[in-house]
């Protein structure tokens, strides 16, 4: 039949011919004369050029592109020219030939197809940088020609199917892009069933024991579970035959994947997952009678057996976004146990396996749907739109799946995985301990931001350190790993007994000129004189001159015990309830603390974190040392003071009241101009007439960003001086700092 010259055996020599015969099959008798010459062109020429190629796992080359083409045919359910060009996907990229002769022998329109293919080739490969820019131009690729994407898809999963010969570093590596790039991608283009093997696959490689483990526990119990199926399908289908509904029904495993990440979610054992499975009922309907006939069949089921009306999902009114078109419900089984139900037509189904690929198959029958136009029209708008980039829509759409984790790059374009509300410093030290402790900042895609940043799905992260900095206590309120809260927390503890010494020796001398004993005793007594968790803040405290030690010389010495005065020993030991004070101060002032009038009455101050001015949504916190400060509600401070020490929380309002100004920090962007610093400088001092206290303006590459420190008598005024900055000619952006 072929020459196939070049293999060495004759049974290898059987087994290409065989598995091209199945790729034949696999197309179920729909190509014509033409077609037929054209895949046979492509598969001879695909052949010749991998000859002298065999894959890692010994078997000749050609048989990987044949199975990839096979996916393309028979699982994701592409035409011709889509086969022919899976058969041709790596021949551009690893043989002599080159995109001419694709473009002599089968025309322009295949060539660009095995084009794109040929330049996303080295994309997911670890050792290349710029993963970011590339998987962009996937997807420009991808709005040129959905099928370029879904063959990638094919070649992807056949890698997948065969990753067992590769050596362990490799599988891994694959098997985690394939989990964070492809899967997400063949679910958003409605490829559920490559979806979940591809899920189920890479789990098999990165989470290995896990993996087996369920895999043997669904095994173990398969038998019984089959049992169960059959006596919950067998009174369904005897009503659905009387009724003459044309249908097939069946149960169906969940994969393995799902299984574990329900176990996940719910933190529950294998054991305690209920719903291992699932029905189908595909019904045999017209396209006009299809949605009449499932809810036929939904009454039907729902007169057998009881259902759960809150689980009702009904996806053929209104389909969800990929296309996906099914009735689910989930019903109260035999021997008490829920049991989910997936009813839809044999198109509907088909389109839920092979996603968009249907749709176009059924777009060439001649039908009338245009969705899958009307979809890639969606993409090209989203790539075409300034405003939001490739990476935006990568974190757009996979912000829906993995709301847990984002996934963010290096500068050499390596890939790092950290939970969701990560910032630039969980950043940092994710990369290395010292990289974070030296943070002072990061460029996120190429832009300056602080520390506290929150890294979106696809950012690309460079640090930024400096030799001088330190961590400070503030950086705890803004990290979300573990390991930066630790590693910042045990610097602190560290710096805090450098610092400490001084403080301890400072109130050693004290003590001497006093003739009082110095020992632990003392310090113990001291410590909780002055309202400190540990002897240890104490003297960090001491050093940083934050305690008046002349208060000291009003103690006695008496029988080896410090008694300060006004205040019985026993009292002392009684730490102040905290709870209580509060109390008070809300009786005495009605649940309100109303500022202006009664300021007077209760000691408080502004944070300095968030520069709460009048008109502020506001709150109060009382401290341990400090009076009661006052933050903004939207601080980034807030939701851990709140969560943390809800109790010491009081409300507070402000009142009406002009005279004090506040200080308050603004950030102005725009084109790098003395011109424009002139009338920013003019509105503020001139036009509104108010102080200001600092400014400093750095500028790069004809852009400038300026921070201004001005007092402002509320939000009212200051609202007013940001809309005239912001109607400036040269300014880009006017925003007010969250926070100092
Ligand atoms: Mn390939």
């Amino acid at each position: 039949m072929f020459k196939l010259e070049h293999i060495d055996t004759e049974s290898e020599r059987k087994e290409i011919i065989r598995q091209y015969r199945g790729l034949l099959r696999s197309t179920r008798g729909q190509l014509n004369r033409a077609d037929k010459k054209l895949i046979r062109n492509a598969f001879e020429m695909a052949a010749e050029a991998h000859a002298d190629m065999r894959r890692k796992s010994g078997e000749p080359y050609i048989l990987h592109p044949l199975a990839v083409a096979r996916i393309v045919s028979e699982e994701i359910g592409l035409g011709p020219n889509a086969i022919a060009c899976a058969l041709l996907h790596d021949v551009v990229e690893d043989t002599e030939l080159t995109l001419d002769d694709i473009k002599r022998n089968f025309g322009n329109n295949n060539a660009r197809i095995v084009d794109g293919l040929t330049k996303i080739s080295g994309v997911f490969d670890l050792t290349s940088s710029k993963q970011a820019e590339n998987f962009r131009k996937l997807l420009l690729t991808l709005a040129e020609d959905v099928r370029v994407i879904l063959i990638k898809i094919a070649d992807r999963l056949h890698n997948m199917r065969t990753l067992g010969s590769l050596p362990r570093r490799k599988q891994l590596t694959i098997a985690s892009e394939t989990d964070f790039l492809y899967a997400p991608l063949a679910h958003r283009l409605g490829l559920y069933a490559v979806k979940s093997e591809m899920e189920d696959l890479a789990m098999k490689y990165t989470q290995a024991e896990m993996y087996k483990m369920i895999a043997k526990k669904l095994n173990a119990t398969k038998r019984e579970r089959t049992r169960f199926i059959n006596e919950f399908i067998k009174p369904v289908e005897e009503m659905l035959e009387e009724q003459n509904l044309e249908f097939k029904i069946y149960g169906r495993p969940k994969s393995i994947n799902s299984i574990w990440t329900k176990m996940k979610k719910k933190d529950v054992e294998f054991e305690e997952v209920y719903d291992l499975f699932a029905i189908r009922i595909i019904t045999n309907s017209t396209l006009e009678r299809e949605k009449q006939d499932c809810w036929h069949a939904y009454s039907i089921i729902t007169d057998v057996y009881k259902p759960n009306t809150n689980r009702l999902r009904d996806w053929i009114s209104s389909p969800k976004a990929n296309g996906y078109e099914s009735l689910h419900t989930t019903v109260m089984g035999p021997k008490g146990r829920f049991v989910e139900v997936q009813i839809r037509s044999q198109r509907m189904d088909e389109i839920a396996e092979k996603g968009f690929a249907a749709h176009w198959k059924y777009k060439e029958g001649g039908g009338s749907d245009n969705a899958l136009d009307e979809w890639m029209e969606k993409i090209r708008e989203l790539l075409n739109n300034p405003e939001s980039n490739a990476l935006d829509f990568i974190s757009d759409f996979k912000l829906n799946l993995f709301s847990e984790e984002i996934y963010v790059f290096t500068p050499k374009g390596q890939l790092r995985k950290l939970p969701s509300g990560a910032t630039s410093l969980d950043f940092a030290f994710d990369i290395h301990t010292d990289i974070g402790l030296k943070c002072i900042g990061a460029k996120v895609n190429h832009r300056l931001v602080p520390l506290s940043h929150k890294l979106q799905n696809g950012d690309q992260v460079e640090i930024i350190t400096s030799k001088k900095q330190k961590p400070s206590e503030g950086w705890l309120s803004f990290v979300a790993t573990g390991k930066a809260r630790s590693k910042i927390k045990s610097s602190l503890k560290e710096e805090k007994k450098i610092v400490g010494a001084d403080g301890k020796a400072a109130l050693e001398r004290k003590l001497r000129n006093l003739k009082f004993q110095a020992n632990t005793q003392t310090f113990n007594e001291i410590t909780s004189y002055f309202g400190f968790q540990s002897s240890l803040d104490l003297f960090y405290n001491i050093a940083k001159k934050k305690v008046n030690l002349a208060e000291l010389k009003d103690a006695k010495m008496s029988s080896g015990k410090l008694i300060f005065p006004g205040r019985e020993i026993e009292k002392k030991v009684e730490p102040i309830s905290i709870e209580q004070t509060i109390k008070e101060t809300l009786q005495k002032n009605a649940e309100l603390i109303i500022f202006g009038e009664s300021s007077d009455k209760i000691a408080y101050k502004f944070a300095n974190c968030c520069n709460p001015i009048p008109g502020d949504d506001v709150f109060g916190f009382v401290t341990i040392n400090d009076g009661i400060k006052i933050h903004r509600t939207n601080c980034p401070n807030a939701v851990q003071l709140m969560s943390n020490y809800g109790y010491r929380v009081v409300k507070t309002k402000w009142t009406r009241e002009h005279e004090i100004s506040f200080l308050t920090e603004i950030k102005v962007s725009g084109i790098d101009d003395m011109g424009v610093m002139q009338k920013i400088t003019n509105i503020i001092s001139g036009e509104l007439k108010l102080n200001m206290r600092s400014i400093s303006i750095d500028s790069k590459d004809g852009i400038f960003e300026g921070n201004l420190m001005v007092y402002v008598n509320d939000t009212e005024q200051l609202e007013l001086l940001m809309a005239k900055l912001k109607a400036l000619d040269g300014v880009l952006s006017v925003s007010r700092l969250e926070s100092a």
